[in-house]
């Protein structure tokens, strides 16, 4: 049994590999969204939570002149950060940690800003509020993007699709006032563009599969993962009204 679901996280890791990103985003809403943080203290402390193979991590790194802790549970992928810090030249100001998200090592109001791209859902977004309002200092900002409806009666096929990994998926609104009730002051909110699904994620995700079928023909349990990774693309192309990415700005009351 152990081997077996070690076998399948192989095939997930094999299927995830070599993506400049581990989930939807750009450079230019990382950008976007650190638009919103224009009151960080001169010398700030940034925790980049989730933090994948980091192309926010160095974009982070590129645009501010603080110290940044990106964290990710993946020794894999945080391999893949160092190389893009030493070749951005910017590994001097990164501090690189594998840790889970659910217990980070760091003291209350250790952060001026804490990022995380398409990771909160797993902890679940409430839960990763809270965690970071102890971490952050006053008048810390938090900047985070998450999955939402973007209609109120999707389609069948999609609620399929998302129910499993995301069981309290909400809208706009309700993420909204999630961050409120955990104790925030929201400072923008916005919807990433068509291209950041694709650019460095889907597309390079898509151009994979051929080859992935191939390895695991006849493995039943392999294919199967590569065939929802293809339903989820195909999703998209479909119903791309139905559901989004949005980043969300909220700031510690001082
Ligand atoms: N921010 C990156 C990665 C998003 S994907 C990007 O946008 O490209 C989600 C990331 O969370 C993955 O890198 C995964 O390895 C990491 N992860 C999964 N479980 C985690 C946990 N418990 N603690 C910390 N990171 C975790």
């Amino acid at each position: 049994m152990a081997n077996d679901d070690e076998r399948l996280t192989e095939v997930f890791f094999d299927v995830q590999r070599g993506l400049p990103r581990q989930g939807i985003g750009s450079e230019e809403s990382t950008l976007r969204a650190l638009g919103f943080c224009t009151d960080l203290p001169v010398e700030h402390e940034v925790l980049d939570v989730g933090c994948g193979p980091g192309m926010q991590t160095v974009a982070l790194a590129g645009a501010l002149d603080g110290r940044i802790t990106a964290v990710d549970l993946h020794e894999e992928f945080l391999e893949e950060l160092r190389a893009r810090a030493v070749a951005a030249g910017v590994i001097d100001r990164i501090t690189i940690l594998r840790a889970s998200m659910d217990d980070l090592p760091f003291e209350p109001g250790s952060f001026d800003l804490i990022w995380c791209e398409g990771a909160a859902y797993i902890m679940g977004v409430p839960e990763s509020l809270a965690s970071w309002h102890r971490l952050l200092r006053r008048a810390g900002y938090v900047a985070f993007s998450e999955l939402v409806w973007t209609m109120a009666d999707p389609p069948a096929e999609v609620v399929d699709l998302f129910q499993p990994g995301y069981p309290s998926m909400t809208d706009v609104e309700g993420t909204l006032a999630r961050i409120h009730e955990a104790g925030y002051d929201v400072i923008g909110h916005f919807l990433l563009p068509e291209s950041a699904w694709w650019e460095d994620y889907l597309a390079p995700l898509e151009a994979k599969l051929p080859g992935l079928s191939a390895r695991y023909a006849g493995d039943k349990e392999a294919l199967a993962i590569v065939d929802t990774t293809r339903q989820e693309i195909e999703l998209r192309r479909r119903f791309p009204d139905a559901y989004g990415y949005a980043f969300f700005i909220g700031r510690r009351p001082s």
